[in-house]
């Protein structure tokens, strides 16, 4: 069955020090304490073999927000997937909607990376999502499901490696949370999308996590939704208590 996530996304926040301290905090408080969800979080490249010593032995696991679509080589400050793996990082966020939006990633890089990122045994957070315009005008089913089809030359079995993130773009760090309605909706669409082209089996062991403006008052209330497994959290990933309160939204 698929799993339940939270994962944290720190963005481009935190010194390496701030951050040491909060991944610090992060283990303690989930120290002798089971939760029922894995827990990621996903922090700057500069931060990841100094978290991963931190975490070390705690149920926290550790993810890049990013890689290169590239395997090596005369790239100038890019980091490739095989870098990110020797790190100790598990996970890497892909196609998020600010890496998207920013910095003009496309579909065929998207797919680029995320090859490299599953050859380098590191599971994909592949982020989809619609923006306000596309959610006014009635388009974003099928924009959402142009995102997903972009993976679809992966084979079934490095598709099955993937989790996917449905983060409405006018949801990020805005405040306005999608209802668990709105998300729900979204999240049986993009798992009948994965099914018509991989089967129910693989579409149903695919964790489909919710991203926008999550917050522990409203985290449970949208994991509680059967196609919900779990949160991509940017915001409230930076404050320990705030991260905590939404794991404990599936206690
Ligand atoms: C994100 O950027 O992945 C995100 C969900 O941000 P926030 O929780 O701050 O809306």
């Amino acid at each position: 069955m698929r799993k339940n996530i939270v994962a944290g996304n720190w963005k481009m926040n935190t010194t390496l020090d701030e951050g040491v301290e909060l991944a610090n905090e992060l283990s303690t408080m989930l120290e002798n304490r089971p939760v029922n969800c894995d827990v990621i979080i996903c922090v700057p490249f500069t931060h990841l073999v100094a978290v991963r010593g931190v975490i070390a032995g705690s149920q926290l696991q550790l993810g890049a927000e990013n890689c290169s679509e590239h395997d090596k080589g005369a790239y100038t400050g890019e980091v490739s997937a095989s870098m990110v793996k020797s790190t100790g990082a598990s996970h890497v966020i892909l196609g998020h909607s600010e890496r998207r939006q920013y910095f003009g990633e496309n579909n065929e890089q998207l797919l680029a990376k995320t090859r490299l990122a599953l050859a380098n045994d590191l599971k994909p957070i592949f982020c989809v999502g619609e923006v306000l315009e596309e959610r006014e005008n009635g388009s974003y089913n099928d924009v959402v499901r142009g995102q997903v089809e972009a993976l679809f030359e992966l084979t079934p079995e490095e598709f099955s490696n993937i989790v996917i993130a449905y983060e409405p773009v006018w949801a990020i760090g805005t405040g306005k949370t999608a209802t668990a309605e709105q998300a729900q909706d979204m999240h049986a669409h993009i798992r009948k999308v994965i099914s018509e082209k991989y089967g129910n089996d693989i579409a149903d062991n695919t964790s489909i996590l919710y991203g926008g403006s999550c917050k522990p008052s409203n985290a449970r209330e949208l994991f509680a939704k059967p196609d919900v497994d779990g949160g991509l959290i940017g915001g409230a990933s930076l404050k320990a208590a705030d991260f905590m309160g939404i794991i404990e939204a599936f206690d």
